[in-house]
């Protein structure tokens, strides 16, 4: 709410810039006496000149916010915080989305990735809540085929003797712009374009993603585990993907995630699997 009501003020912000730089040129000659006719006609120069310069900034900046592609990290933070109160609009969402392809809502294989996204509305019909013996973070839920592979993934997780968690799943547009907002506030905009999606970018917001760990190992604590080595190895058979594998930042514009999956189908699985590209390269080309 705060951060809505702060942002209309950006491009005044700039304008008073330039009238403070006219203020500080004409301080120094303040007060000097024998400068005083001098110093009146530089003052009617200065103050001329920022009019000038307030009239070409107002006409350039002034309205409707037209310069997000250069915007300061806070300005984006600004204008993702936004939407949790309100309804998601294309100004929530600040940089891509204004350059993004949006995708059909409902297709499983829709390559979402930083250029690509779904529009703000696009939710499955078909959501699943996950029994709680496989959630954490409170209730997950998971379209309808996901939800029954993810059971089967960790059914056989269990038979080699590991239980695992979601703890994160489904997410809608508005969830992300709050959590995208979040990590810009924690950790600042370059951790978070490299480690969360922005709102419309994210396949959580499929429904068919899912963050996998184990109590007391989630996101970056699950990297590592013997469990993340038997997803990485296994998740394919059961028809997920890791979205963002090691040593991919390059290509999926992403930091290594061992706990993201997506469903795409056992049979694409295999597929993605035995090409080695990464799931957004396989999808892209196919
Ligand atoms: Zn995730």
């Amino acid at each position: 709410m705060a951060d809505a009501a702060r942002k209309p003020s950006q491009p005044r912000t700039r304008v008073r810039k330039g009238h403070g730089q006219g203020v500080t040129k004409a301080r120094p000659k303040a007060g000097k006496g024998p400068w005083y006719p001098a110093f009146i006609g530089s003052l009617f120069a200065v103050g001329a000149s920022v009019v000038v310069l307030i009239l070409v900034l107002v006409s350039r900046f002034g309205g409707d916010d037209p310069v997000p592609a250069v915007a300061a990290p806070t300005e984006q933070a600004t204008a993702t915080g936004t939407a949790p109160s309100g309804q998601p609009s294309a100004t929530a969402t600040a940089v891509p989305t204004g350059y993004a392809r949006l995708l059909p809502c409902g297709d499983i294989l829709a390559p979402l990735d930083k250029e690509h996204s779904l529009a703000p509305d696009c939710e499955p019909d078909d959501l699943e809540a996950l029994p709680a013996s496989i959630s954490a973070e409170g209730t997950q839920s998971l379209r309808r085929e996901t939800a029954a592979a993810i059971r089967k993934l960790f059914a056989a997780a269990e038979s080699a003797g590991f239980h695992l968690y979601v703890n994160s799943s489904f997410r809608s547009y508005a969830t992300q712009v709050e959590l995208f907002d979040y990590w810009v506030r924690v950790n600042g905009l370059a951790y978070a374009e490299r480690t969360s999606a922005r709102a419309g970018h994210s396949e959580h917001q499929l429904g068919t993603t899912a963050d996998v760990g184990f109590p007391g190992h989630f996101l970056e604590d699950f990297t590592g585990t013997a469990e993340a080595d038997w997803l990485a190895a296994n998740s394919w058979k059961h028809g997920f993907i890791i979205s963002y594998p090691e040593g991919k930042e390059a290509v999926t514009g992403y930091a290594h995630e061992s706990w993201h999956i997506r469903y795409v189908g056992v049979e694409v699985a295999a597929k993605v699997h035995k090409s080695g590209l990464t799931l957004r390269e396989y999808l892209l080309q196919r």
